[in-house]
């Protein structure tokens, strides 16, 4: 079978947490130890999709306290699932870093294009903040994974993420959610800048069949693992056959050869992961930089076609101000940000002058 190219080297991310957050005490609980086994991210529903009336639909609001109180207290990265505008203002209220979008949701266009809809008037800070995953649609139809996507990128959000969860299917089968593994390969085909997790919970739907997913997922190079894991698995509300507890998780990372994201990993892993984490960050910066130049380019020929100067000099001051003034709010020195602005202001000014030559 074909294989990933992981997007960056290093060591797949592992996020986890229980399907739903149940009460403060097993929110804090189960962050606590997943942070002691060393997981960062911390993932646990406040709205629950459910296929039946009367099931446990989550606490809402109410649970996103707890969340909140989880990343406050362990220091966690912290995401949630939403499925309409309501819930995407709620919980990017309450200070979490990402969002997850279900199978279900992803499944219908109306309610794609209303979270997309929801996203785009975020403030850009938000909106570019924020982490969106993305579950693939229950059906395994790839045009509606990559149009979910698509709407979002339209929408302005820059951190996407896939999650491959497996596919809805008719009978009895040894999984819950069939994982179709030629679907997600085709996305990263299509798609193969975008990260990629494997959530071996929800394909599984038992907690047995959760490791070898998770080794398979690797071998195929995924970027990352999105597990369900709860402090007391019986006593889940929603999905207990499938959760793991903590200690489990760290069982099963460990025989699957990763010290994914484990305390005591070693300096070197850790630094490997931090270096992966620079290199996507500076290809980000290139890329933005390129695109600042290109639209120079663009208002270059559109001064010159309208006969105007190169250089205006009031503009410019004031992008300077307003700009180190934003950057200081983001703890970034003004020196430091005067001097980028120059750098990227001359070279500017360079392209136009050129484009200006250049008939
Ligand atoms: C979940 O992650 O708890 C969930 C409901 O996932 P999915 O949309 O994949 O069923
Ligand atoms: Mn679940």
């Amino acid at each position: 079978m074909d294989t990933f190219r992981k997007n960056k080297p290093g060591i797949p991310e592992v996020i986890a947490g229980p399907c739903s957050a149940e009460s403060r005490e097993q929110v804090l609980a189960t962050a606590r130890a997943l942070r002691e086994i060393g997981v960062t991210t911390f993932r646990a529903g406040a709205w629950k999709p459910r296929t039946r009336p009367g099931c446990f639909e989550g606490y809402g609001a109410e649970a996103l306290e707890w969340i909140a109180e989880a990343k406050r207290l362990y220091g966690m990265r912290t995401l949630t699932e939403t499925a309409t505008p309501e819930h995407l203002a709620a919980a990017v209220k309450s200070g979490v870093d990402g969002v997850w979008i279900g199978a279900r949701t992803c499944t219908n266009p109306f309610a794609m294009q209303a979270l997309a809809d929801a996203l785009a008037i975020l403030s850009r800070q938000e909106r570019e903040r924020l982490e969106v995953y993305v579950k693939n649609p229950v059906n395994p139809d790839i045009e509606l994974w990559t149009g979910a996507i698509e709407r979002l990128r339209l929408a302005g959000v820059k951190k996407l993420r896939a999650v491959h969860r497996g596919f809805g299917d008719y009978g009895k089968h040894i999984y819950r959610n069939p994982p179709v593994w030629r679907i997600p390969i085709e996305l990263h085909r299509r798609m193969p800048d975008l990260p990629l997790y494997c959530d071996p919970s929800h394909i599984a739907g038992r907690a047995d069949l959760v490791a070898p997913l998770c080794r398979h997922a690797l071998d195929l190079n995924f970027d990352g693992l999105f597990i369900e894991s709860h402090c007391n698995p019986e006593q889940a509300l929603s999905d207990s056959a499938q959760q793991v507890t903590p200690a489990e998780l760290a069982a099963i990372l460990d025989t699957i050869g990763t010290t994914v994201a484990v305390a005591g990993s070693s300096v070197e892993e850790r630094l490997t992961k931090l270096r992966g984490k620079i290199d996507r960050i500076d290809d980000e910066l290139i890329e933005v930089l390129a695109r600042r130049m290109e639209t120079s380019d663009e208002i270059g020929s559109l001064k010159r076609e309208a006969g105007m100067t190169v250089l205006q000099p009031g503009r410019y001051s004031r992008l300077v101000e307003n700009r180190v003034a934003e950057a200081s709010r983001l703890g970034l020195s003004e020196s430091f940000m005067r001097g980028i602005l120059e750098a990227i202001h001359e070279e500017s000014v360079r392209r136009q002058l050129s484009v200006n030559f250049d008939f």
